[in-house]
């Protein structure tokens, strides 16, 4: 199949690609200044797609990114809003409704909502999600292993067209024998790395050393919920960067959320900050579901909970965007469209020129491609290439317009494919 005429920002902001692949791979690449012909305009329509091979597609100038990348979702949770309220809007409540929630659900229902959520992220682009799964010892003991066992079956059921990594989050209290045990067997399933919220332990030092010791014991990569909290003295990051270096592990630790961090004066941020760097944690911002829980106690001036997006940015420290709870009582919206997200974190980190814009781009792709340990640049001559390519020219529009018209790509063929038939009119008809 060969494309031509179609834009990669995070490659250039000027250029136009003319792209060849063959099973899967890209076979060559050229990149060019002004548009050339090609045999056919794109169709975003999946029947007009079955003689690729013959093809030179012509994208007139739409924008093609890698295949986007969500580093932090809970397909478990997702979609259980009809059984799981949250009256108050809080963490606490969102996640002691949750877990009463959880024990009436079947196999059948988790799987169900999770593969819903994992396609319609990737109708919208999304070919890579790493998921947290509740890992809970002290329920009834199918629904402790009911998430990780249902995610672990829908990782292969779709893994034709979609890498899934389960990432369990360890228990936040102090572990007995009996939680030992049930860790220790969870961890034999095959799990994708290690993952947990020691903020919210009693005692976060301790809780942290354990995490640690598994993903050493297990050689698995860590992603901790870090700091989700309005509290300046929230700081347990601190710890998880010095155990970090100490356990040589830089470069397998994710620190998500860093609530705390907009909170903190701006010598402890710059602290922050320089030890982060030093351990070489990725960071996540999760913008959608901290608006909705952080500052649930302000009033007058309420705080957002958005971490420190351009302060990292500037430090080189590699922050990626991601969705986090989609339809669930820790965040009651949501479509799993990362490029939503991206928008969302336009308006909260303040990013809206032209080179923040190439920035969100690149916070959706290459940098949470990272941060999962995937090849960070997708198109290179000889490579496996996975890609979406959306119905818009310019990434101001694109931000803006948010297109559902998409066309998604890997491994040798389209996996999804929409194109939206009823956008509302740009150019309505006004009667005088
Ligand atoms: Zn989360």
């Amino acid at each position: 199949m060969r494309i031509v005429n179609v834009k990669i920002p995070t490659l250039s902001q000027q250029l136009y690609y003319d792209v060849t692949i063959e099973h899967g791979k890209i076979t060559e690449m050229h990149s060019y200044e002004k548009k050339k012909v090609g045999d056919r305009s794109f169709s975003f329509l999946l029947s007009d797609h079955e003689q690729d091979d013959l093809v030179t597609w012509d994208a007139d100038g739409r924008i093609l990114l890698p295949g986007m990348v969500d580093a932090h979702m809970h397909l478990d949770k997702s979609h259980s809003l009809v059984v799981a309220k949250n009256q108050s809007g809080t963490l606490l409540e969102a996640i002691q409704s949750y877990t009463k929630a959880s024990e009436t659900f079947t196999d059948e229902n988790v799987l169900d909502r999770m593969r819903k959520t994992a396609l319609a992220a990737l109708a919208h682009g999304t070919t890579t999600i790493r998921t947290h799964i509740d890992f809970n010892t002290r329920v009834n003991e199918e629904t402790t292993f009911r998430g990780v066992r249902m995610a672990l079956q829908l990782k292969k059921e779709l893994a034709p067209i979609m890498e899934i990594q389960v990432f369990p989050m360890l228990p936040y209290y102090p572990y007995d024998d009996c939680d030992r045990k049930k860790i220790e067997e969870m961890l034999t399933f095959g799990v994708d790395g290690v993952g947990g919220a020691p903020h919210l332990s009693e005692l976060p030092i301790e809780c942290i050393d354990e995490i640690f010791s598994y993903a050493k014991k297990y050689n698995l990569p860590i992603d901790l919920h870090t700091d989700e909290s309005d509290d300046p003295t929230v700081d347990t990051v601190l710890y998880i960067a010095e155990k970090t270096i100490e356990a040589s592990y830089q470069g397998k630790v994710v620190v998500d959320h860093l609530c705390s961090l907009a909170a903190m004066d701006e010598e402890k941020v710059n602290t922050v900050i320089a030890i982060m760097k030093e351990a070489e944690l990725g960071a996540i911002t999760l913008p959608a579901a901290n608006l909705y829980l952080q500052g649930r106690e302000d009033r007058g001036v309420v705080r957002r909970g958005i971490t420190r997006v351009k302060e990292l940015l500037e430090a080189n420290v590699p922050i990626a965007i991601a969705s986090d709870n989609v339809c669930d009582p820790f965040h009651p919206f949501g479509r799993g469209d990362l490029l939503q997200i991206a928008q969302l974190t336009g308006y909260t980190a303040h990013m809206g020129g032209k080179a923040d814009l190439y920035s969100l781009l690149k916070m959706i792709t290459e940098v949470p491609a990272q941060l999962v340990g995937k090849e960070p640049k997708a198109f290179v001559v000889g490579a496996e290439v996975e890609f979406v390519l959306f119905d818009a020219k310019t990434i101001e529009s694109l931000l803006a317009e948010l297109t559902q018209t998409r066309a998604v790509y890997r491994r040798g063929r389209w996996v999804a494919m929409t194109k939206k038939t009823s956008e509302v009119s740009l150019h309505p008809t006004i009667i005088m």
